[in-house]
């Protein structure tokens, strides 16, 4: 290869933010067959509003403040989400005690001497059991594209909070220019499936919903085993493994930390497209060579 023609392919990504740790990187980039996109904050702004609180003999209030004071410590875009209406309607966020993240499931934590839990309906019916009618609510929100936290204190529901998280403006357009290059795009997502067929089917995208992290790094490794190089791209938040396990592994918008220290390459403006760009950059370098 032309370490030249490397090189000047590196710089010239840089400058447009999509950063790509070293030459051999590049090269396998142009490679690749198959990209799994994270949803939250990959394909969507990973920005969800809350739009529906349902509490259950508690306030409304409450619901939210004991929430809030779960994931007052997260970076977890439904934590922001919490937060940001939190502040709005200025409920206190107390300080909660044992605060502990749960990958793919949501956070617990203690507040005034209960035990709190807050996270996928899923991990809640795994804790305890749903009535039929908050099932039945939470089915509602799900089909209407929401995703659903709900908050536990004990043994008891207290509360539904329905988030919404819109598609990224030029999600629809990246996926096109991805399947025009040859690369087949599947949404893998740790949100539960009916939320995620919502949004892949406004996307017009193959999708994998309500997976655990070890469930999308063995996802990775199966599209790897059917032939063809694996790019993983991924805001990091709990993907670090499947990052890890790709060919390439894409941190999407600067990401977290941790994605940076485990991804091989960065697009930092966050934009889908930047996928098909980082692509294109490798193989005008690659044809460079050849
Ligand atoms: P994604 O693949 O969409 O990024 P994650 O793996 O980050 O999903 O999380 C999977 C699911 O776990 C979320 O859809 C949410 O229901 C729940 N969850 C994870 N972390 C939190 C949190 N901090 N607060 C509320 N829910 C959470
Ligand atoms: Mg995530």
């Amino acid at each position: 290869s032309t370490p030249a023609a490397i090189a000047a392919a590196l710089s010239a990504g840089a400058r447009h933010g999509l950063l790509v740790k070293g030459g051999a990187v590049l090269e396998t980039l142009g490679t690749i067959k198959h990209a799994a996109l994270d949803k939250t904050g990959t394909l969507t702004e990973g920005k969800p509003r809350v739009t529906d609180l349902v509490a259950v003999g508690r306030s409304e209030r409450q619901v939210l403040s004991m929430a809030a004071a779960l994931e007052s410590g997260s970076n977890h875009p439904l934590a922001l989400a919490i937060l940001t209406r939190a502040k709005a309607e200025t409920v206190p966020v107390p300080p909660a005690a044992d605060v502990t993240a749960l990958p793919g499931e949501g956070v617990s934590g203690t507040l005034g001497g209960e035990t709190l839990f807050l996270g996928s309906a899923r991990a809640a019916a795994a804790r305890v059991t749903l009535s039929v009618e908050l099932s039945g609510r939470v089915e509602q929100f799900e089909q209407e594209g929401k995703t659903v936290a709900v908050l536990l204190a004990g043994e008891t529901v207290v509360g539904l909070i329905a988030m919404r998280d819109e598609p990224r403006p030029d999600a629809r357009a990246g996926l096109r220019a991805l399947e025009a290059a040859g690369i087949a795009p599947v949404m893998l997502t740790g949100d539960n499936p009916r939320t995620a067929a919502a949004i892949a089917a406004d996307l017009g995208i193959a999708v994998h919903g309500g997976l655990m992290p070890e469930d999308k790094q063995r996802i990775v490794r199966e599209l790897q085993s059917n032939g063809g190089a694996v790019a993983k791209v991924g805001d990091g938040i709990n993907d670090a493994p499947a990052l890890a396990a790709a060919d390439v592994g894409i941190a999407m918008g600067g990401g977290t930390d941790v994605a940076l220290e485990t991804a091989d390459a960065a697009v930092l403006h966050g934009r889908v497209m930047d996928v098909a760009r980082l692509v294109a950059l490798s193989r005008a370098a690659t044809a460079n060579i050849r």
